[in-house]
């Protein structure tokens, strides 16, 4: 009997979690869902995978909290390792630099890259003795290149852009692959309340993306289709980095 395929995704109550949720779903995945706080968006949407024939696990949990990540995670791994994990769970929180806040700082730096940490080791250390897996990072445009504003936030992605590529060289010979996805602008909570007219003249595709065009590459990368693949940063953007 072929085991089932299980995807971990972090942040996935909505946006671009959400999507990649679903995708994977589609693809046979049984979803492992984590979010922080939103049970009822996370509730929904694991009556909407559960309704077209998937399997949903909710998973609450903060990830920058490492004892929270262990207690929720380790009795599962005890039984289960994932084929997939994506690493998605984020916030920005922007300002100045001058004026930012060590909270700011911190917390910014902390979901991402004590998130990824927190999350990815517990993993890893599985996914090495059954040798295989796929691990997707979520990274930015801010990550690649500089953003005013973002300075927290760009130096948390480029962080996760560096720790892509260090794990995936040298977890590459268990047939572990790791790669980074790196969206653009686009349509979520997180950028609601962004200034449309200073936006799109970033964007030569002049519109701003949905999380299904950015779900759709990271369903690519977990397909077996993308077995030679591994370190890679993969933009998603509309053009707005070239
Ligand atoms: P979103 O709509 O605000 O969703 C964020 C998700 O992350 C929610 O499910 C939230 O859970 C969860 N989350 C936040 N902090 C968490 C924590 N400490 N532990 C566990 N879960 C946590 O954001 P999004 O736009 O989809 O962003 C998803 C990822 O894409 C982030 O890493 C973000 O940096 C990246 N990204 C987004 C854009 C964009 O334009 N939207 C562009 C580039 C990169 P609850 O709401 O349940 O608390």
């Amino acid at each position: 009997m072929q085991e089932q395929k299980i995807a971990l995704v972090t942040g996935a109550s909505k946006g671009i979690g959400a999507a990649i949720a679903r995708e994977l779903a589609g693809d046979g995945f049984r979803l492992w869902l984590n979010y922080r706080s939103d049970h009822r968006a996370a509730t929904l949407l694991a009556e909407e995978i559960r309704g077209s024939g998937g399997d949903c696990t909710l998973l609450p949990f903060d990830v920058a909290d490492v004892a929270a990540v262990a207690t929720a995670l380790e009795p599962l791994l005890e039984h289960q390792v994932p084929l997939v994990l994506v690493n998605n769970a984020g916030f920005a929180r922007d300002g100045i630099l001058a004026l930012m806040s060590q909270g700011d700082w911190e917390d910014v730096l902390a979901v991402h890259l004590n998130g990824f940490f927190n999350v990815t080791r517990l993993v890893v250390a599985r996914m090495l003795k059954k040798r295989r897996g796929r691990i997707i990072n979520i990274v930015s445009t801010s990550g690649e290149t500089g953003m005013a504003g973002q300075v927290n936030y760009s130096a948390a992605k480029a962080g996760l852009i560096g720790a892509t590529r260090s794990l995936a060289a040298e977890v590459g010979r268990r047939n572990i692959l790791v790669n980074a996805v790196s969206p653009g602008f686009i349509a979520t909570e997180m950028t609601a309340d962004l200034p449309q007219e200073q936006i799109l003249p970033m964007i030569p595709l002049g519109r701003i993306g949905e999380p299904e065009e950015v779900s759709g590459l990271v369903s690519f990368l977990c397909s077996e289709r993308a077995s030679y693949i591994t370190g890679q940063v993969f933009a998603v953007n509309g053009g707005a980095h070239i």
